[in-house]
C-alpha cells in the first residue's frame, strides 16, 4: 500500500547508516498523526479482505504445470479496463452477472512475479448482507483475473507453488542466481523486479551476513531415502560467496533446504482489516484477536509441499519467517552481543508479542517477558503523552532496520507523511497488525489486520473463514469476550499450529472462560449483549484461566469447557436481527469451520497429500513429480471453477471418511 514510489535504493552499507534518521523521523510521524487521530471517533465498522493467487501455466499435451511471470502484463492490462470502467467505457470488469453497477475489484503486485493480490472494490460494511456478497464478490475477481491472462495461465489459491525451485518451473525460464537473491535454485527475475523487491530480499540477506536458512522438516515416507540428505542442493557451485552457505552447515539433514526470499514471500494468504469505531476498540480487537491467530492458521493448513517434497509440516508461517529473517549472528545468540544492541527472540516476521488495550483485564503476567523494546524510542512516545502500552508496541516494532531506504525521501521531514513510520510498520510482519489511519487518507479510521490465515483452494472456503472472523469480531465486541491468554503460549500455539494434522492431533492453549464476569455468566447463560459494567482486573494463578485445547473444542466448544467460537457466534447472531433467509446462508459458511474442526471436512493440507498418495505416479518416496504437479495443479484449477456450474460444489472435494 503506498509504497511503491520509486527512487534511489540504497544498498546495505549505506541504508544502514541511515537507519536511525529512518527510525526518528518515523517515530516523528507517528507521533503527529497520533495526536491527530488519537480521538477520531464514530468511525464506520468497515473491513476487507485479501486474497493472493498463484499465476499457473497449464500445458496439457506435455501435462507441465509451471509459474507464470506474468504479474506485470496483467496488471497492467486490468489497468487499463479499470481505467476503461471509470470512462465508462467499454471493458471486462462488469461483465459478470450479478454484477452490474458494482465497484469491481483491486489488483496488486505482490513479491512474486508469479503473483496477484485482489481485494474488494470497495471495504465491506456493517450489514450482514454485505457478508453474503463476500463469496461472489471472489469469484468475480477470479473471473476478472483469468479474463487478462493467456488462454493457458490460471488463478491458482494454493498458498505454493508445489515445485517451486526445481527445474524449469518458471516461464519464461530464467536460470537460478543472480546478485540479490544469490540462491542456487531461483533467479533474481522471480521478484517483482520493483527496485523496492530486490532491495529487500539483497539488504535482507545482507544485514543476515548470509543467505536465509529455510529448512523443512521432510516427510517419511515408507519409500523415503534414510538418512534424507536434499538431493537438489548444489555443493559445488562458486558463483557468491554466499555458495559457502550450504559447505558451511546451511542444510540440515532430514529437511528439505530453500536458500530464498521467494520460498517464503512467494506464498499467499487470506488477510482481514477491520475498521474499529475509534482507537480504544481497536486495541481491543488487536489483543483479542491475537490468541485466535494460530487457531486459524492450524484450521486452514494448506501447506504440505516444498520444493518438489512432501513436508512434515502443514503450514506456510514458520517458511515465511525465516525467508525474510535479517537477524545477524549476535541478535540470533549464536556469537556474542558486540557491534549489535541486542539479541532478538523472533523473526521480524513472527506472531505477535505485544498487547495493546488499556483493558482492566489485561494482566501483567499476560505480556511477553521476552520483549525487546528501544528504551529511547519509547521514552520519546511517553514523554509526549503516549501510554506505555501503546508507546511499548512501537518501541518494539521500532527494534529492527529499515530495509529499504530511498535516498530522496531522507532529504526533508515531512509531518503531514506515514512513509518513514510505514518503512518500519510495514517491514514487521506480525499475525497482527495494528494500522493507524493513514494522514493523506482522513476518512480512514483506526484498523487492525489479522494476518495468519493461509489461503484456501476455493472461494466458498475464503469466503467463509473471512465471514467467521468477521463475525467472531462482532461477537467479542457485542459481549465484550476475554480471550487473553499469556503471550508466550499463542507463540507455542503458532509452532503446534505447523504440526501435521495439528487440528486432530494437537492440543491449543485456550482461555477457559470468555466471559467478562463468571459470576454474572451462571445466573445468565446466554450472553446476549446486555451492557455490563465494566469488568474488574482478575485475581488468581494465571495457569488456571487457561487449558489445552482441540481446535474442535475452541471452535466448537465441550460440555464442560469452553463454550466454543461457533456457538458463540450463533449466539450473537440470535441476539441481533437476521433475517432467515441470511441467517440460512451465513450458517451454511459457519458448517464449514465446524466441520473443518471436527474432521468431517479435510484440511487443503490433508487433501493435497491424499491426492498425492494416490496419484498412480507416487512412489511414496515424498517425491511430488513434474506429472504429480501437474495433476494437482489441474485438479485443484477445476474444483475452483466447478463451483456453481453443474450442481457439484468444489468445497465438498474436500470431505474426509465420514
Ligand atoms: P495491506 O496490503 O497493507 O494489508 P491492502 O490495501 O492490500 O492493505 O488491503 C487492505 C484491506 O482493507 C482491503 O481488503 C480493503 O478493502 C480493506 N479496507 C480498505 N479501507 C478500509 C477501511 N477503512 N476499513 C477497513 N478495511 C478497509
Ligand atoms: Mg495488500
Ligand atoms: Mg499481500
Ligand atoms: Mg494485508
Amino acid at each position: 500500500m503506498g509504497l511503491l514510489a520509486l527512487g534511489t535504493a540504497l544498498d546495505w552499507p549505506e541504508a544502514k547508516k541511515r537507519a536511525d534518521q529512518v527510525r526518528k523521523w518515523g517515530i516523528e510521524q507517528l507521533l503527529a498523526n497520533w495526536r491527530r487521530a488519537k480521538s477520531k471517533e464514530r468511525d464506520a465498522l468497515l473491513w476487507g479482505d485479501e486474497v493472493e493467487y498463484l499465476v499457473v501455466a497449464l500445458d496439457d499435451e506435455a501435462k507441465k504445470a509451471q509459474l507464470s511471470l506474468a504479474q506485470a502484463e496483467i496488471l497492467q492490462s486490468l489497468a487499463v479496463d479499470e481505467a476503461l470502467w471509470k470512462a465508462g467505457g467499454a471493458h471486462t470488469q462488469t461483465h459478470h452477472a450479478g454484477h452490474e453497477g458494482e465497484r469491481p475489484p483491486h489488483f496488486h503486485p505482490e513479491f512474486g512475479r508469479f503473483m496477484l493480490e485482489a481485494t474488494p472494490g470497495r471495504p465491506w460494511g456493517i450489514d450482514f448482507k454485505d457478508l453474503l456478497k463476500v463469496e461472489s464478490d471472489m469469484k468475480w475477481r477470479r473471473v476478472i483475473a483469468k479474463a487478462h491472462m493467456k488462454p493457458n495461465e490460471y488463478p491458482i489459491t494454493l498458498t505454493t507453488f508445489p515445485r517451486l525451485g526445481l527445474g524449469d518451473y518458471i516461464q519464461p525460464y530464467y536460470p537460478p542466481s543472480g546478485p540479490a537473491l544469490r540462491s542456487q535454485f531461483v533467479p533474481d527475475k522471480i521478484a517483482n523486479p520493483h527496485i523496492r523487491f530486490p532491495t529487500l530480499a539483497a539488504n535482507i540477506r545482507s544485514r543476515r551476513g548470509r543467505k536465509v536458512e529455510i529448512n523443512v522438516p521432510v516427510f517419511k515416507d515408507t519409500n523415503t531415502l534414510e538418512p534424507f540428505n536434499d538431493p537438489t542442493v548444489n555443493y559445488d557451485l562458486h558463483n557468491w560467496p554466499e555458495d559457502d552457505d550450504v559447505r558451511n552447515g546451511a542444510v540440515k539433514e532430514g529437511h528439505v533446504y530453500m536458500d530464498a526470499m521467494a520460498f517464503g514471500m512467494g506464498s499467499c494468504c487470506l488477510q482481514i482489516t477491520f475498521q474499529a469505531k475509534n482507537m480504544t476498540e481497536g486495541r481491543k480487537l488487536y489483543d483479542q484477536l491475537s490468541p485466535l491467530g494460530p487457531i486459524l492458521l492450524a484450521l486452514t493448513a494448506a501447506t504440505p509441499i516444498y520444493k518438489g517434497f512432501l513436508v512434515d509440516t502443514d503450514v506456510r508461517w514458520n517458511q515465511i519467517s525465516r525467508a525474510v529473517d535479517d537477524r545477524t549472528r549476535e541478535e540470533l545468540g549464536e556469537v556474542p552481543l558486540k557491534e549489535d544492541r541486542w539479541r532478538i527472540p523472533k523473526s521480524r516476521y513472527a506472531s505477535n508479542s505485544t498487547y495493546i488495550s488499556q483493558d482492566p483485564r489485561l494482566r501483567k503476567e499476560y505480556l511477553d517477558p521476552d520483549l525487546v523494546v528501544d528504551e529511547e524510542i519509547k521514552k520519546r512516545l511517553t514523554d509526549e503523552g503516549m501510554d506505555d502500552l501503546l508507546a511499548t508496541h512501537f518501541a518494539h516494532l521500532f527494534i529492527r532496520d529499515p530495509l529499504v531506504i530511498f535516498s530522496e525521501d531522507l532529504d526533508e521531514l515531512d509531518l503531514t507523511k506515514a512513509d518513514h513510520f510505514e518503512n518500519l510498520q510495514s517491514t514487521n510482519w506480525q499475525h497482527m497488525r495494528f494500522k493507524p489511519p493513514p494522514p493523506e487518507k482522513p476518512e480512514i479510521g483506526w484498523r487492525v489486520e489479522f494476518r495468519s490465515m493461509e489461503v484456501q483452494m476455493t472461494d466458498f472456503e475464503n469466503a467463509a473463514f473471512s465471514i467467521f472472523i468477521v463475525l467472531v469480531t462482532r461477537a467479542i465486541l457485542s459481549f465484550d469476550l476475554n480471550f487473553y491468554i499469556p503471550i508466550p503460549r499463542t507463540t507455542e500455539n503458532m509452532e503446534t499450529a505447523h504440526a501435521r494434522d495439528a487440528i486432530h492431533t494437537r492440543k491449543f492453549y485456550f482461555r477457559k472462560d470468555p466471559f467478562p464476569r463468571p459470576a454474572q455468566r451462571r445466573q445468565n447463560q446466554s450472553p446476549n449483549g446486555v451492557s455490563t459494567p465494566p469488568p474488574s482486573p482478575p485475581s488468581g494463578p494465571v495457569e488456571l484461566e487457561y487449558g489445552q485445547m482441540t481446535i474442535s473444542e475452541i471452535i466448537n466448544g465441550s460440555t464442560e469447557g469452553f463454550p466454543g467460537l461457533i456457538p458463540l457466534v450463533q449466539s450473537y447472531l440470535n441476539s441481533v436481527n437476521v433475517d432467515v433467509e441470511t441467517r440460512c446462508a451465513l450458517e451454511r459458511y459457519l458448517a464449514l469451520i465446524r466441520k473443518r474442526a471436527d474432521g468431517t471436512l479435510w484440511t487443503g493440507s490433508r487433501w493435497i497429500r491424499e491426492f498425492v498418495a494416490s496419484h498412480p505416479e507416487y512412489k511414496h518416496d515424498s517425491v511430488v513429480s513434474e506429472r504429480i504437479c501437474y495433476d494437482l495443479v489441474k485438479a485443484v484449477e477445476e474444483m475452483t471453477t466447478k463451483e456453481g456450474k453443474d450442481g457439484s460444489v468444489g468445497w465438498e472435494l474436500l470431505r474426509g471418511k465420514e
